[in-house]
């Protein structure tokens, strides 16, 4: 097991000329034993960063260390450690035993017997003791990502690094093997960086995820504090579903004005804004639907739309004064009585409510 620490990483590639950033100073601690899952949208230099851990992509600058050891130079077979593609990148001419033992005569002086005891276990572990004798070609892909993890487990590594290993497999199969990857982990309690653009994955399963966007880190933090604390509006719009509502509001004396809202702040809040030029955001599932107007902070709106999700429903709102087309979402109990054309009533809670700078993007608060 090993600490894996990211020491100012940066990335350059070179395309015709012209320098992209994949990776951008990007500084990550990993503790011994942490599942961190890596996410972001395509293209923010997730699957460069996992590479270049494995020692399969060069780093430009900063510092890689794994278990203390800097491995910047270090062939990827000297970094100990395991990887599970998305492709599953099993050998198709090879049985199941034969994919999982193969690196291991390979890359290490084990005994036959050793060899044979680990294969053993690991197919134990995965549940795939039956599938031995057969090729990737007669495995379905939920039973091949299970061969593909097997053969990471073999190896016994100090890290494990996966790169959006259940995107293969259809809905209902990935959220099985999510919570089974998470019993793995914890059993094995392997350092493990995962990639993924999905960000249920990143939520339910990182002990901390690590966001990226355009090569740049946003925040690294747990589950709970990314959605309840979010660093940025990058953070607060990426996790959560649906996505946070934002409002570009300006600070009017006791209020903030903008996108059809008229919302009125506390002096406290008020205190932390220190810009006039703001983003409101509110999550959907902290906007209510109430019958009256009570306080400053209940408004009026029409329903636009509701989306029947079963015990829940997306209700897509229209304050009067907001452009054409313009709504924001109410998630709501699917049992609430609300259709399109209602009038109702929004109550927006200001302790639910974040600000973020318009132009930096950083929360206030
Ligand atoms: P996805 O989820 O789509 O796989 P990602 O977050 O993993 O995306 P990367 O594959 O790490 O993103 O790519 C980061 C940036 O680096 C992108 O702009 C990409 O086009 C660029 N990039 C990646 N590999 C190379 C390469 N070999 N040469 C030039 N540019 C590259």
């Amino acid at each position: 097991m090993a600490r894996l620490e990211l020491d100012n990483i940066t990335k350059h590639f070179d395309d015709d000329g012209q320098t992209i950033v994949a990776v951008d100073d990007a500084s990550i601690d990993i503790d011994d034993g942490e599942f961190l899952v890596l996410v972001g949208p395509s293209g923010c230099g997730k699957s460069t960063t996992l590479r270049m851990i494995a020692g399969l992509e060069s780093i430009t600058d900063g510092e890689l260390r794994i278990g203390d050891r800097r491995v910047n130079e270090a062939k990827p077979r000297d970094r100990d450690i395991a990887m599970v593609f998305q492709s599953y990148a099993l050998y198709p001419h090879m049985t199941v035993r034969e994919n999982m033992s193969f690196g291991l005569e390979e890359s290490t002086d084990l005994s036959d017997e050793e060899i044979s005891e680990r294969v053993e276990s690991a197919t134990a572990t995965m549940g795939i003791k039956d599938l031995l004798d057969r090729k990737p070609s007669e495995l379905s892909g939920g039973q091949q990502q299970r061969v593909a993890l097997g053969r990471a487990i073999v190896r016994e590594p100090e890290v494990f690094l996966m790169d959006e290993p259940l995107s293969n497999l259809d809905a209902k199969l990935r959220a099985q093997m999510r919570t089974e990857l998470q019993r793995l982990q914890e059993d094995l309690d392997t350092t493990t960086v995962y990639v993924t653009h999905d960000q249920t994955e990143a939520m339910t399963m990182g002990d901390r995820i690590a966001i990226l966007n355009d090569g740049v880190l946003q925040q690294v933090a747990t589950p709970l504090e990314a959605y309840h604390t979010p660093a940025n509006q990058f953070v607060a719009g990426f996790i959560g579903e649906p996505s946070m509502n934002f409002f570009d509001v300006d600070l009017q004396g006791e209020s903030v004005v903008g996108d059809g809202l008229n919302y009125a702040v506390s002096e406290s809040v008020r205190e932390k804004l220190t810009s006039d030029e703001l983003v409101l955001g509110i999550r959907p599932q902290d906007v209510e639907i109430v019958g009256d107007v009570e306080s400053d902070h209940d408004i009026p709106v029409t329903v636009d739309v509701v989306e029947p999700m079963g015990d829940e429903n997306n209700v897509y709102l229209n304050l009067p004064d907001a452009h054409e087309g313009e709504t924001f979402i109410a998630n709501v109990d699917g049992r609430a009585p609300v259709e399109a054309d209602d009038d109702v009533v929004a109550r927006i809670p200001e302790q639910a409510v974040h600000f973020f700078d318009r132009h930096t993007g950083e929360a206030l608060r």
